[in-house]
């Protein structure tokens, strides 16, 4: 096992990261810009290293002051969180030149995840189920573009090859609106993500977002840690998570989860990765893989029980998955609600000083978060501050002890997404659960026309 960790990253994830080294007896060596130099988990580190002003470009982002760092605390290992480096694979292969483990993917894997259309082409191969779309890049010829557009059926979507973060996207209802839709996706492409390689595939008009946790080791044991739903979304941004899927037969998740490991054997895939599919009508659709820890990672560990971090690291040191799939049984039911320094519906960011920072607890509580009363939350970095998830042995239980601990909680000196929190978690028909990715904002528009006084706080 690893003596010492360097983690490549801030806020909540870093200080979960250094939970996990702690409670291994592994040393932590946290490094930060020049906005994070005050924080409690950088102080509660073994070692910290300044690597840069605040604008990420400059710290986080920066690898050979990253490499540096590592090279100067002599640290064995890098974990690169979520977010900034975590998806690079030119980082994970400098940290492996300078002799340190990545805690991930080889940097190949990375690759090829990254370039969504040779990502689909090895899940198809591997048997996943994906959208049907074109086979690979849509060729040069128009005719030709007309051609797969009307076999697939319309609405279709153009989508960015190297896309990202819910960019590089652009739905087509029909044909005259085709071609030009296409040209505008490359020129965009090419400006945002250095290439202009764009695929098509059918667009889906209200499915589920489902994933699959996986867990792969260096000797082709893989396993999957059953599923999330991550449906609740606001432009493509996950703003609750839960696990199980309310409502999907457990035979379809057991099938789907089977094809994901048998992916992950045939790629050498190594150490915890997300499978992100869409459902509609009874059938999952692969989109896209996630190489590294996600945010909702919570929900998963409180219902199987596997501290994810934890054996992350342990691959990446080389050993054995421990568990196999039939020690994997999901119990009981888990929610998170992400909390975001914002305003509660116009969803501007709102950092600054946080005064009062009171936190719920109880059986069934657990929260995320390197916030504290004194913290002030920087304006640099995403606004997510924290993550309070909540268990129960049913999802009615999980969702009422949310409900309690959200009406604990109490956040001042910045304004917070907690009463949309409150509002989602009383509201009917997510409590029935099943909702589509569109639910959240068709029922937020709803509020927002009901509350034309636009203050939240008077909506929940
Ligand atoms: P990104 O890497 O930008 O997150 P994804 O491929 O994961 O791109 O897609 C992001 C979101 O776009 C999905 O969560 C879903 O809401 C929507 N989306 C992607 N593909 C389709 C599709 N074929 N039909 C309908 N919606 C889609």
């Amino acid at each position: 096992m690893f003596g010492k960790i360097l983690i490549a990253n801030r806020g909540e994830i870093a200080l979960r990261i250094q939970r996990a080294c702690r409670a291994m007896g592994i040393k932590t060596v946290v490094v930060h810009s020049t906005a994070d130099a005050d924080a409690m988990y950088v102080r509660l580190a073994d070692e910290s290293v300044c690597i840069g002003p605040a604008q990420s470009s400059q710290s986080y982002l920066n690898i050979p002051a990253i490499i540096s760092a590592a090279e100067v605390t002599d640290a064995e290992a890098i974990h690169p969180g979520y977010g900034f480096l975590s998806e690079n694979a030119d980082f994970a292969d400098r940290v492996e030149k300078s002799g340190f483990a990545f805690i991930g993917p080889r940097g190949d894997t990375i690759r090829l995840m990254g370039d969504k259309v040779n990502a689909k082409k090895a899940m198809i191969d591997a048997g996943v189920p994906c959208v049907p779309g074109s086979d690979g890049a849509l060729p040069d010829d128009p005719k030709e573009i007309l051609r797969i557009a009307r076999e697939v059926g319309y609405p279709v979507l153009i989508k960015a090859s190297a896309g990202g973060g819910g960019r590089g996207m652009r739905v087509v209802r029909t044909e005259a609106a085709l071609l030009t839709s296409v040209n505008m996706t490359k020129t965009e492409a090419n400006a945002a993500f250095g290439s202009d390689k764009v695929y098509l595939e059918k667009f889906l008009e209200n499915p589920r977002h489902i994933e699959i946790q996986v867990l792969s080791d260096n000797f082709q044991n893989a396993i999957y840690l059953g599923e999330r739903d991550c449906s609740m979304q606001r432009r493509n941004q996950k703003v609750v998570e839960e696990s199980p899927a309310p409502g999907i037969p457990r035979k379809l998740i057991e099938k789907l989860g089977a094809r994901c490991t048998e992916a992950c054997r045939r790629i050498g895939y190594r150490g915890a990765g997300t499978f992100e599919f869409l459902y509609e009508n009874g059938e999952f659709y692969f989109i896209e893989m996630n190489t590294r820890v996600q945010v909702e990672h919570p929900v998963t560990e409180w219902v199987t029980g596997v501290d994810i971090i934890a054996e992350q690291i342990r691959i990446a040191a080389g050993e054995r998955l421990r568990l196999k799939q039939r020690d994997i049984v999901l119990k009981g039911a888990a929610i998170e609600c992400r909390i975001n320094a914002e305003d509660g519906f116009t969803f501007r960011p709102s950092p600054g000083k946080v005064t009062r920072w009171h936190m719920p607890g109880g059986p069934g509580i657990r929260l995320d978060s390197h916030v504290y009363a004194g913290y002030t939350v920087p304006p640099y970095y995403d606004s997510m501050i924290g993550k309070l998830i909540a268990y129960g042995e049913t999802r009615d239980e999980a969702l009422a002890r949310m409900r309690v601990a959200l009406s604990e909680t109490l956040v001042e000196g910045i304004n917070t997404n907690i009463d949309l929190h409150r509002l989602i978690m009383s509201d009917s028909r997510f409590n029935q659960g099943g909702t589509s990715i569109h639910y959240l904002e068709e029922r937020m528009a709803e509020w927002v026309a009901m509350h034309k006084d636009k203050d939240i706080k008077n909506a929940a």
